[in-house]
C-alpha cells in the first residue's frame, strides 16, 4: 500500500472553528478570569482539567486553545501550548524536561539566543549543555552521559542552514532514553519533525508562522503528557514561569496560519531563484536547495512535498565592512530591510556575526565557518524576483563583489 503523504496545509484547511455566534473568527477571549457555577466546580478544576472549562488565562484561555489545536494539527503532535515568544517556548520546554544535574546535547550552530540560554543561563541552574557537531552522529553518541536528558537541534540551523538528521537523532535519543527537541522555526510545513521521531517541536511563531513581523510569539508542540506537565498549576513551566501568549495575538496568528502554506511556497520559490542567481555570479551561497548542499538528499528525504526548501539563504561576501556596505545599499535600493528576524513578507537581511549569532564567541564562530562577511537573507514574498535580483546585482557591483 502506498505510504500516506502527510499534508500539513490540509490539516490546517480542515480545521474549522465555529465561534460563540457562529463567527468564522471566534470571539477573542477578553478575560483573565472565568466564573464558576459553584465553588465545588472550581475546586474540581484545580484538581484536574475539565474540557471546555477555564480557570485563569495564564493557565489556558479559549483563544489560545484554538491556536494550540491548529498548531498541533500542523505538527501532528497530540497537543500544543502557545507561548509569549520563541524563547519562552524553548526555555519552558527545556526546564520542564530538565532539572539540576541534567545535561543537554546541542550544537554551536543554533540561534544565538538559544545558544546564550544554553551556555550562560542554564549552568546557573546546574544544567550543563554539551555543544557538538550534530551532523556527526558519533560525536553525539560520544557526548551522551548518564545525566543526559535532551538532544536539542534546529531542523535548519541558524544561520548556516545545516540540516539535522531528525530520524537518526531520534533513533539515537530513543536508544538512550533521551527526548529529542527540535526547533522548526525555519521550516514550518516543509518538515514535520514529530512524524520523523522528534518528541517535542518548538517554534518562534514571530517568524514564518505569523509572517507579519508585528509580534513575538512561540509554541511547544508535544505529547498530551508534556503539555499537561507544562500547564500544571503546581509544577508547570508555562503556568509558573508565566510566559503564555496573549489571546489577542493568538487570534491574529491563527488567522495568518491559514495562509502559511501559500507564503511558504512563495518564500521558497523566491529564495530558490535568488540562491541560483547569486551563485551563478560565482558567489559563495549557503542554501539547502542546492544539489551539492551536504544535506540536500537528507532534507529531500524529510520534506513534505510542495513547500520547497524554505525562504532562507546566506551569502558570504568575505568581510564585515563589505557586508555592512552591501546591506545598507540593498536597503537604499528597496531590496528589503536591514533588520534581524525572518519570515516577513519583505526581504530581511542582517550579518549574523554582528547580530543574531553575536552571542557565540568569535573563535567558535570561526570554527563552525560563520564568516564575518556572512549576510543572511530571509527572502520575502516579492512578486517579481527578477527585478529584486537585478537590484541586488547593482549593489554587489557597487561594493566590487562582482
Ligand atoms: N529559534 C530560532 C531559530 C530563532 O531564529 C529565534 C529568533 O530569532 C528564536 C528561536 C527565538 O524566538 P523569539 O524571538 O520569538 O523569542
Amino acid at each position: 500500500m502506498a505510504e500516506e503523504v502527510f499534508d500539513p496545509a490540509s490539516r490546517i484547511q480542515d480545521y474549522l472553528v465555529f465561534g460563540e455566534f457562529g463567527d468564522v473568527n471566534p470571539s477573542i477571549t477578553d478575560s483573565s478570569t472565568y466564573t464558576f457555577t459553584s465553588a465545588e466546580k472550581m475546586e474540581e478544576l484545580f484538581d484536574h482539567e475539565i474540557e471546555g472549562c477555564f480557570l485563569y488565562s495564564r493557565h489556558w484561555n479559549p483563544t489560545n486553545k484554538y491556536l494550540a489545536q491548529a498548531l498541533a494539527r500542523m505538527e501532528d503532535s497530540e497537543s500544543a501550548q502557545v507561548m509569549a515568544s520563541g524563547m519562552s517556548a524553548i526555555s519552558s520546554a527545556i526546564l520542564q524536561l530538565c532539572r539540576t544535574g541534567d545535561e543537554i546535547i546541542s550544537s554551536h550552530t543554533i540561534y544565538g539566543g538559544t545558544y546564550a540560554l544554553f551556555k550562560n543561563f542554564l549552568p546557573r541552574l546546574g544544567i550543563k549543555v554539551n555543544f557538538v557537531d550534530l551532523t556527526d552522529l558519533d560525536a553525539v553518541r560520544g557526548a551522551v552521559t548518564k545525566d543526559t536528558k535532551v538532544v536539542y537541534c534546529e531542523t535548519m540551523s541558524n544561520p548556516l542552514l545545516e540540516i539535522a538528521d531528525i530520524p537518526s537523532l531520534s533513533a539515537l535519543a530513543r536508544e538512550h532514553g533521551l527526548k529529542l527537541v527540535v526547533d522548526n522555526t525555519f521550516s514550518p510545513m516543509i518538515v514535520s519533525p514529530i512524524r520523523l521521531g522528534a518528541d517535542v517541536v518548538v517554534h518562534s511563531m514571530t517568524k514564518f508562522i505569523n509572517g507579519t513581523s508585528d509580534c513575538v510569539a512561540g509554541c511547544v508542540c508535544a505529547s498530551n503528557e508534556l503539555v499537561h506537565q507544562l500547564t500544571d498549576i503546581n509544577e508547570g513551566a508555562s503556568m509558573l514561569l508565566g510566559g503564555v501568549l496573549d489571546s489577542t495575538r493568538a487570534a491574529s496568528i491563527l488567522k495568518n496560519l491559514h495562509s502559511l502554506h501559500l507564503r511558504m511556497k512563495q518564500h521558497s520559490s523566491n529564495a530558490d531563484f535568488l540562491a541560483e542567481g547569486l551563485r551563478s555570479l560565482g558567489l559563495k551561497v549557503y542554501y539547502p536547495g542546492f544539489e551539492d548542499h551536504p544535506q540536500y538528499e537528507l532534507l529531500r528525504s524529510m520534506m513534505n512535498p510542495g513547500f520547497g526548501f524554505g525562504g532562507m539563504l546566506a551569502l558570504d561576501v568575505g568581510d564585515a565592512g563589505t557586508a555592512n556596505k552591501l546591506m545598507k545599499l540593498m536597503q537604499d535600493m528597496k531590496v528589503g530591510y536591514l533588520a534581524v528576524s525572518l519570515g516577513y513578507f519583505k526581504t530581511l537581511f542582517s550579518a549574523p556575526g554582528h547580530s543574531t549569532s553575536s552571542e557565540i564567541p568569535i573563535e567558535e564562530r570561526m570554527e563552525i565557518g560563520l564568516s564575518e562577511g556572512l549576510v543572511r537573507f530571509s527572502v520575502g514574498l516579492d512578486n517579481d524576483m527578477t527585478h529584486s535580483l537585478e537590484r541586488i546585482k547593482e549593489c554587489l557591483k557597487e561594493v566590487s563583489i562582482i
